[in-house]
């Protein structure tokens, strides 16, 4: 079994970018620009939005982290992307979710222009993934592709077992690994919380992502001896023995399932850096359409 590592695998990305970025700085051109709108405290999204800034940092980027109060109105929040998108030195806008109850996400992605939408999520952009047309490519899926390039798994012909549906990881998940491309190929299978043979559809995978948010729900059973399985889901599990209270949770019971695979991602440590790679190229990429 070969543990897939998104911190080896992280920073191989980052390296390349940061490359770039020094290049950039050497031709007294400014460096990529993200901002990133936080509302209101959730403690998971802190850690995120935080580690988001940290990389960009790391990396030479600049970054702005926009706090806004829980009790902002949607026209507010709308308003403030607004002026995001009219601000020329910004090439990308990430509004971490989820947001306040009272705030529709939907028309919230979609006050982002496409050309600034570097998670992937307008409208605009999925619809230009699903015809293979260029796009970002949401964080985590995008992740995903480059940790497979990154050990250079081969792909084509496999079949590949999705457990998760959402418009963030699974779905665009499954038009990746289905599309002409070198790290594509496969034949999917999405899975979702209506299918009912999941446990024998999983024995068949060749590449099992799990990305569902049910800690440790992929067994070993489920498991065909030789599979790449992909980890996506983190869930916060409460654990009084440590510092902060909880520990982190995949969505496949790791211990038990390791031994019977090829690859196999861990949490913490696996597809959640790469996500962050994923941000940070969507980044360049968009300040680079612009130039
Ligand atoms: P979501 O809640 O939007 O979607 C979950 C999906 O799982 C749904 O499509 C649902 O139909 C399916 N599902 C739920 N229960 C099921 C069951 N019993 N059997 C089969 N399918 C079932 O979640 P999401 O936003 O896609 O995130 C999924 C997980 O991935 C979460 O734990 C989330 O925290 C994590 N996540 C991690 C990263 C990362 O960077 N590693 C990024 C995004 C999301």
């Amino acid at each position: 079994m070969i543990l897939l590592d998104g911190k080896t695998a992280s920073h191989a990305v980052k390296e390349q970018l940061k490359l770039q970025v020094d290049l950039l700085k050497a031709n007294n051109k400014r460096p990529p620009h993200l901002a990133v709108i936080i509302v209101g405290n959730n403690g998971a999204s802190e850690t995120y939005v935080a580690s988001k800034v940290k990389n960009c940092s790391e990396i030479g980027f600049t970054s702005t982290l926009i706090r806004l109060d829980s009790s902002i109105s949607e026209n507010e929040l709308v308003h403030a992307i607004h002026e995001l998108n009219i601000n020329s030195s910004i090439d990308g806008i990430l509004v971490q979710l989820p947001l306040p109850k009272h705030i529709n996400e939907q028309k919230i992605i979609e006050a982002i222009i496409p050309e600034k939408d570097v998670d992937g999520f307008h409208p605009v952009n999925a619809g230009k993934l699903v015809q293979g047309l260029p796009t970002f490519i949401p964080a985590t899926p995008f992740g995903i592709m480059l940790l497979l390039e990154h050990y250079s798994i081969q792909t084509k012909g496999k079949h590949a077992v999705i457990i998760g549906r959402s418009n963030i990881v699974g779905r665009p998940m499954s038009i990746l690994l289905s599309s002409n491309q070198q790290y594509g190929n496969c034949t999917v299978t999405i899975c979702h919380s209506h299918t009912s043979n999941l446990h024998e559809i999983c024995l068949q995978a060749d590449i099992l992502i799990a990305a569902l948010g049910k800690p440790e729900f992929v067994k070993q059973s489920m498991i065909k001896p030789g599979a790449i399985v992909i980890d996506v889901g983190i869930t916060r599990v409460e654990d009084a023995s440590t510092k902060k209270g909880f520990r982190l949770k995949g969505d496949v019971a790791f211990d038990e399932v390791a031994p019977m695979c090829s690859y196999i991602t861990p949490v913490p440590g696996g597809v959640g850096l790469m996500t962050i790679a994923g941000l940070l190229k969507n980044t360049l990429q968009a300040y680079l359409t612009k130039q």
